[in-house]
């Protein structure tokens, strides 16, 4: 019983409704956690049953997010992908990466994929002009360890209207975002947003 249900008669208000029956990400579906402090990075492994790509990320993630983007790699059926950002000098080919294709070569992020399985293993930008420069995005839903750190937003939510989810649902997702406790955003979050005007700001100088 807390201090104001005691001086309003302990009555309950009704609880904000969860929408656990809106499926995000099966990483998140069950809640998100916080990365554990100390934690220095792991293997992650391509969905192939034998000779999968391995790509070691020697490092803590940072950034990890949903994206609603339709260039992100996404578990079967999960509306949403999940992705964090890593100094790419921590990237490494552990084994099988003769298997690895670059999905678009024009994109700006250069998505590094499993031919076979097609799960998207490492994404890296080449123009070293772009913001994000020296970072490369990383899936580590992929890896068998924890303490990866834990999402804390949801980018491009409106995006998947684009790739067939409902528009009349899109209330119901949001919903189910905040329910987790991701704040939602139809760009990236504020953080990077001010990240990408101040590179585009100095570039101008
Ligand atoms: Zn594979
Ligand atoms: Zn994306």
């Amino acid at each position: 019983m807390g201090f104001l249900s005691s001086i309003f008669g302990g009555g309950s208000a009704p609880a904000a409704p969860k929408y656990t029956h809106v499926k995000i990400h099966p990483s998140v579906d069950g809640g998100i956690w916080k990365g554990v402090d100390g934690f220095s990075g792991g293997t992650l492994k391509c969905k192939c049953n034998s000779n999968p790509v391995e790509v070691s990320v020697a490092a803590q993630t940072a950034h990890n997010h949903i994206c609603g983007c339709s260039k992100c790699w996404k578990p079967k059926g999960a509306p949403f992908s999940l992705i964090a950002v890593v100094s790419k000098d921590k990237v490494s080919v552990k084994a099988n990466g003769d298997k690895l294709t670059i999905v678009d070569t024009n994109a700006a992020i250069q998505r590094h994929a499993c031919k076979d399985c097609g799960v998207h293993m490492f994404g890296r930008i080449e123009n070293t002009g772009h913001p994000f420069y020296g970072l490369d995005f990383v899936h580590t839903e992929l890896s068998n360890q924890t303490g990866w750190s834990g999402p804390d937003f949801a980018a491009f939510v409106s995006s998947i209207i684009e790739q067939g989810s409902d528009p009349a649902k899109m209330g119901e997702v949001r919903g189910r975002l905040s329910a987790i406790g991701l704040p939602t955003y139809d760009c990236l979050s504020p953080a990077l947003m001010d990240a990408i005007a101040t590179h585009v700001a100095k570039s101008k100088k």
